[in-house]
C-alpha cells in the first residue's frame, strides 16, 4: 500500500485552472521532492493531500484512506499527517516544549510527564534539547524552524508534508534545517517535500517531480530528473535554479 497517491486531481479557483491532472505516487520510506516555478501549483497539492483544499476532480489515498470520499474521518487522516510550512507559526506565547506538547495532550489526550517526554526525544532529534524553556522569539529562524519540525514529530506521524520549509530562511540557517529533514529521511519516514534547494532534492529524494502550469511534466529517479532532465521546460527551469 502507498503511502499517498493522487490520480487524476483537478483543481480550480474560479476559472484558474491550478492542477489538471495530477498522479503522484508516495510510497511508505520515499522521500519525494517536488519542484516548480512559483505559482505552478505545487502547494496546492500539498493542501489537497492534507485536505486544506477540496479537489474537483481525482481521487486521493493517504495511508490507506481514501479522503476524497466525503464519508471519511478527515481528522482521523489528518492526525497521521505532520506538516512544516515556510512559516513556522509557532505559538508566540508558549515556551519550546510547551508549542511541542499542546497538542499532544489535547488531541492525542497524552498524560503531561508523557507529552514532555515524548517532545523532549523529538527536540534532542533536532539539536534543540537544551531549549525547551526559551520562547520562540528567543530563537533563530532556523531553530525556530526545527521545533516546528519536533512539534510535528511529537504527533507520531506516519508521513510529513514540507512546504518549501528553509525559504524563509537566512542562508545560513538552512543548512540545519536540511540536515534535521535529511535526517528524518535516513531514519525511514515519509515525506513530500516541495523545496527550491536541489542539492537537498537530488541526494535525498528518491523520486523528484517537476511542476509547471499545474501539471507533472516530469517525475522520475531524483538523480535522472535533476542531472539529465528529459524534458524542455525541465531543462530550462533547472538552468534558472541550479
Ligand atoms: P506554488 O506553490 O507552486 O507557487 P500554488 O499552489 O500556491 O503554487 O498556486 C498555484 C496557483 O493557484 C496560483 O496562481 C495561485 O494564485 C492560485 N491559488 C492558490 N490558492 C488559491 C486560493 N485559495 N484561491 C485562489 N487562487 C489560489
Ligand atoms: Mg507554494
Amino acid at each position: 500500500m502507498s503511502a499517498i497517491t493522487l490520480q487524476g486531481v483537478r483543481k480550480s479557483f474560479g476559472d484558474n485552472a491550478v492542477l489538471k491532472g495530477i498522479d503522484l505516487t508516495v510510497e511508505p520510506g520515499q522521500v519525494v521532492c517536488l519542484i516548480g516555478p512559483s505559482g505552478s501549483g505545487k502547494s496546492t497539492v500539498l493542501r489537497c493531500v492534507n485536505m486544506l483544499e477540496t479537489p474537483d476532480e481525482g481521487t486521493i489515498v493517504v495511508d490507506g484512506s481514501e479522503i476524497t470520499d466525503p464519508d471519511v474521518d478527515i481528522d482521523g487522516v489528518r492526525r497521521r499527517i505532520g506538516l512544516v510550512f515556510q512559516q513556522f507559526n509557532l505559538f508566540p506565547h508558549l515556551t519550546v516544549l510547551r508549542n511541542c506538547t499542546i497538542a499532544q495532550e489535547r488531541v492525542l489526550h497524552r498524560g503531561r510527564a508523557e507529552a514532555k517526554r515524548v517532545a523532549l526525544a523529538n527536540l534532542r532529534k533536532v539539536g534543540l534539547a537544551d531549549r525547551g524553556d526559551a520562547m520562540p522569539a528567543q530563537l533563530s529562524g532556523g531553530q525556530q524552524q526545527r521545533v516546528a519540525i519536533a512539534r510535528a514529530l511529537s504527533m507520531d506521524p506516519r508521513l510529513m508534508l514540507f512546504d518549501e520549509p528553509t525559504s524563509a530562511l537566512d542562508p545560513e540557517l538552512v543548512g540545519d534545517v536540511l540536515a534535521v529533514m535529511r535526517g528524518l529521511a535516513d531514519a525511514g519516514m515519509t515525506m513530500l517535500v516541495v523545496t527550491h534547494e536541489m542539492a537537498f532534492a537530488r541526494d535525498v529524494a528518491d523520486v523528484v517531480a517537476f511542476m509547471d502550469g499545474g501539471v507533472i511534466v516530469e517525475q522520475g529517479p531524483a538523480a535522472e530528473v535533476i542531472e539529465h532532465p528529459r524534458n524542455a521546460r525541465t531543462r530550462e527551469f533547472l538552468k534558472r535554479v541550479l
